[in-house]
């Protein structure tokens, strides 16, 4: 495959990539180019990832949006008449002891995050209520991440501030959530279709495996169907995956490209079918609990299955129960959802069926988190671009892969007018 000039190529179709190439395919600059996104899996939509499980869609990943917070995927949603419903976690059922005051204590604590500002939440929170009560209090909020150690108190309230489940910890608690009843990559696939009917050309099946960014022809070298290498070594060059798969491709990131650093967390979700919504009779429909236990945060959906997400080294906890073998995962599970709901073990049933999903690198973000990081990257040499929702304020969401993908596109569009000007120019001149 030759890649003419008037080229731009795309590696990457999660939500930033196709963002970028509709972007790009709308606008009158890219006219007359051809527009290519390049993918490693055979499906678009990246860490949006929904599947069907007794007629029910699941997500593995990225799940719901909150319509306050998350403008860009409401307007998608809204603009492509995509179903939704309300992704009602919450409100809280079986609240531990330190629930009830959790507010107001963090309520007390935020005017002090400003003399905190390079302290991790921890730290910050041994400083006022002691380490074991600090430890407790992060238990309580079932995110784990919060006890990273670059988690700084302004980071850790902004996630209490912007999460369903704890939101109500917080002056936020009126936001409403939502989620895509056919499951969050119903977003990716339609824009995907929209992109086509735009022109742009889509190949599955190709892994960007190696980026000559520092030679006088920039050159990126993809795997088809782990077989055959494609080149492409002309126009425009975006990179919309996340920070970790950057590192990997052994092109100087993130030292070549960016003063910031990159860091990851691991997430699992498993979901668990049963032949009766046993849930109702207990009142928990719809709810969420925070668990103390590795189970951390468990939803049960309606009258359609139950869940539960975790973060960090209960991610890989969970990652390591499967490894050892269904039936003991599925054990652990029972013995973790019954000492969560405080009920004994031979009170719950078998699920029917189950589904789970452990994500290595789940939510990708920028170390020195700060509102001032370039809203795209550029290689010093050869000007490739890398854009990814971690370069974002919304890293971790899908709201950020919308903003890294129109990021992107601007980026090239500023060079395209340049470009144009320059020529305009040289024709004006030639006529003198
Ligand atoms: C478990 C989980 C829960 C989440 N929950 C939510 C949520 O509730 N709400 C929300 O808004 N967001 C959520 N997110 C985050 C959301 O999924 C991401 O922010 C979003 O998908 C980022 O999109 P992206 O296009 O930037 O990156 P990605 O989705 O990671 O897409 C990158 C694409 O690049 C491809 N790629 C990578 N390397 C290569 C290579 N070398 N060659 C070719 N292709 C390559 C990948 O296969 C992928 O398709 C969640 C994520 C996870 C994992």
């Amino acid at each position: 495959m030759t890649v003419r000039e008037n080229t731009i190529s795309i590696i990457g179709a999660g939500i930033s990539g196709i963002i970028c190439a509709l972007t790009l395919a709308k606008s009158n600059e890219c006219k007359k180019k051809t527009i290519r996104v390049y993918e490693h899996k055979n499906r678009v939509g990246g860490r949006a990832h929904a599947i069907k499980v007794n007629d029910h869609y699941v997500d593995l990943g990225a799940g719901r949006f909150s319509s306050g917070l998350h403008h860009n995927v409401k307007e998608q949603v809204k603009s492509l008449n995509l179903a939704y419903e309300k992704f009602p976690f919450t409100q809280l059922k079986r609240p531990q002891a330190l629930h009830k005051s959790l507010k107001s204590i963090l309520k007390n604590l935020k005017p002090l995050c400003d003399e905190h500002a390079h302290d991790s939440f921890e730290e910050f929170l041994t400083i006022y209520v002691g380490g074991s009560q600090a430890r407790e209090m992060i238990n309580a909020l079932g995110y784990d991440s919060l006890s990273l150690p670059n988690i700084t108190p302004h980071i850790a309230f902004d996630i209490i501030e912007k999460h369903p489940e704890i939101q109500g910890f917080s002056d936020n608690a009126g936001y409403e959530w939502f989620n895509l009843k056919e499951g969050f990559s119903a977003l990716p696939e339609r824009l995907y279709e929209q992109a086509l009917a735009h022109g742009v050309e889509f190949h599955f099946g190709h892994e960007l495996i190696k980026i000559d960014a520092d030679s006088n022809t920039p050159t990126l070298t993809l795997l088809k169907d782990n077989q055959q290498e494609v080149t492409i070594n002309e126009g425009e060059m975006i990179l919309t995956f996340p920070p970790t798969a950057m590192s990997k491709l052994n092109c100087g990131f993130p030292q070549d490209w960016s003063n910031y650093t990159y860091g990851s967390i691991p997430l699992f979700k498993g979901f668990l079918f049963y032949d009766t919504p046993w849930w109702q009779d207990l009142d928990l429909a719809d709810h969420v609990v925070i668990a103390n236990n590795p189970i951390r945060k468990l939803y049960f959906k309606d009258n359609r299955y139950v869940f539960f997400y975790t973060d960090s080294d209960y991610a890989n906890f969970w990652r390591d129960a499967t490894l050892k073998g269904e039936a003991h995962y599925l054990q652990t599970v029972k013995e973790l959802m019954a000492d969560a709901l405080k009920c004994h073990v031979s009170q719950l049933p078998e699920p029917s069926t189950h589904t789970y999903k452990h994500w290595v690198h789940g939510v990708e973000f920028s170390q020195e988190s700060s509102p001032n990081h370039p809203k795209t990257l550029e290689h010093k040499k050869s000007h490739i671009i890398s854009t990814s929702d971690a370069y974002t304020p919304h890293c971790g969401w899908m709201e950020g892969g919308i903003i890294a993908g129109t990021n992107a596109a601007n980026t090239v569009l500023e060079r395209v007018r340049k470009r144009q000007a320059l020529n305009q120019e040289d024709c004006e001149l030639a006529h003198i």
